[in-house]
């Protein structure tokens, strides 16, 4: 069984079967069976299936904020924005999949035509997070089932009600059954799921799981897809309007208790005008309310998983070890719930855990810099590659900073945001492959061609 505990109160909201070896095979099974005629069903059907979704999810957001806010403690209100930013993604997948799809006559002359058709992968494993369960989630088996494919999806042992959940509606939208299934448990459950002949693994989650799944799947050159973790930088210049970028900052590195992927991680900047941002920062941060997920006056909850408190401890006590400044915060909260201070960490620099490593959590370093080149080299300064930003007046000198970061997505006067237009992709140890775009639906397909002779 798996207990689905509330993170705010300890207390156990169900438990739910765990799926088996044997579960699991059988459903493999059955949703190998159901892809054969899904995969023949006509694009339109598929796409009336996924807006009927679209508007059930919608319809049913509060019921789903509810559940999801549970058993993550995420203040309810912003599972409610996620839900609503789910929309544009699921118009933007309906609108693009024909385009995408579509045969393709790529020559011709008297002898010969030749063309392109598309077709989907057959039986997909979509492993997914829990921070954000119906970005994450919808982001791989919405675009996956458009593309024809039957989908066995693992929602994360941390937001397992949400996952039964988002099954439910896509049955309720139309989907014939067994083309979409939930696997439920923890890792072990996951590990079993790579045993069965999937055609494809499509995987959100930390690197370690990323690597070990990666490495699990190798020899049987299937298609992979990979959204893991990162230590995105941001970068603040001297031409800047401080109050304003601090909060800025702030938010994009404590938003959803610092649980993002596309999370600030840690913070540059320029020496000229780092005390008066350090301030307006500390300023920014006390004044978020930690509360009761259920209060819409909440901005923090409680932390997820109670493992991560050990993380951020460790962090916290090797950063002030090697010479930090503790500003605000460095604890976990007495009381009920896996609670943790807003933390401000000064005087940072990359021999501390809290700048190499993810933190994914309510604490954040600040380190000075004294010109671009030092903050490019320390934003560089990581095998990860996820997201990284820049706050600066001159756009000219930003779009030059942003040239030489590695990283899938940089962003110039805003940071921790994803559009559905624009492909998700992490570099090195942040990912493999894309979501959204154009890309996050030609991940599903693969290219028949054809050579044709009168
Ligand atoms: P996790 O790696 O602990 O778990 C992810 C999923 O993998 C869960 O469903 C889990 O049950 C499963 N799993 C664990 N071990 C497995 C195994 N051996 N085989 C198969 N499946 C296994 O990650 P998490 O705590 O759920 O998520 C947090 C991490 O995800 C962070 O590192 C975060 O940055 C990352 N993340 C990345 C993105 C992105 O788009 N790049 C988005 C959200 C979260």
């Amino acid at each position: 069984m798996l207990s689905v505990i509330n993170p705010a109160t300890e207390e156990l909201i169900k438990q739910l079967v765990t799926d088996t070896q044997e579960s699991i095979g059988s459903k493999y099974q059955l949703c190998r069976q159901a892809q054969i005629s899904w995969g023949q069903v006509a694009i339109e059907e598929r796409k009336e299936i996924i807006e009927k979704f679209r508007v059930l999810l919608q319809d049913n957001a509060d019921a789903c904020a509810r559940d999801t806010s549970l058993e993550t403690g995420r203040p309810v209100h912003q599972v409610r924005n996620e839900i609503k930013a789910t929309d544009a993604r699921l118009i933007y997948f309906n609108e693009t999949i024909e385009e995408v799809i579509k045969t393709q006559e790529v020559y011709r002359d008297e002898t010969v035509r030749e063309m392109v058709s598309w077709e989907p992968l057959g039986v997909i494993a979509n492993i997914s997070a829990w921070n954000y369960p119906y970005f994450v989630g919808t982001n791989v088996f919405v675009p996956a089932l458009l593309a024809g494919n039957g989908v066995l999806y693992k929602p994360s042992e941390y937001a397992s009600l949400t996952g039964q959940r988002l099954v439910e509606l896509m049955l309720q939208a139309g989907l014939p059954e067994n083309v979409m299934t939930p696997v439920i448990g923890d890792g072990q459950v996951g590990a079993m799921l790579m045993e069965q002949k999937i055609d494809g693994v499509f995987f959100t989650g930390s690197h370690d799981t990323g690597r070990k799944i990666n490495e699990e799947v190798a020899s049987r050159l299937v298609k992979v897809g990979f959204e893991l973790g990162g230590k995105d930088p941001c970068y603040v210049t001297e031409d800047v309007d401080v109050s304003q970028a601090a909060a800025a900052v702030a938010d994009g590195a404590f938003y959803n208790c610092g649980q993002s992927c596309c999370a600030v991680e840690r913070v540059y900047v320029h020496e000229k005008i780092y005390d008066g941002f350090v301030a307006a920062f500390i300023e920014a941060v006390e004044g978020f309310k930690v509360g009761k997920p259920e209060d819409p006056s909440t901005y923090l909850g409680p932390l997820t998983r109670k493992e991560q408190i050990e993380v951020l401890n460790n962090q916290i006590a090797d950063a002030v070890k090697q010479g930090a400044t503790l500003q605000v915060g460095g604890n976990p909260t007495e009381g009920v719930g896996y609670y943790f201070e807003p933390t401000v960490l000064t005087e940072a620099n990359h021999q501390m855990k809290l700048m190499v490593e993810e933190s994914f959590g309510p604490i954040i370093g600040i380190q000075k810099v004294s010109s671009d080149q030092e903050a490019v080299e320390l934003m560089n300064d990581t095998d990860y590659g996820l997201t990284a930003s820049v706050y600066c007046r001159n756009l000219d000198r930003a779009r030059n900073i942003m040239f030489h970061v590695h990283a899938g997505t940089v962003y110039t006067n805003c940071c921790d945001r994803v559009s559905p237009y624009t492909p998700w992709s992490g570099r090195g140890h942040s990912g493999l492959g894309s979501t959204l775009g154009r890309m996050g639906l030609e991940t599903f397909l693969q290219p028949k061609a054809w050579h044709i002779k009168p």
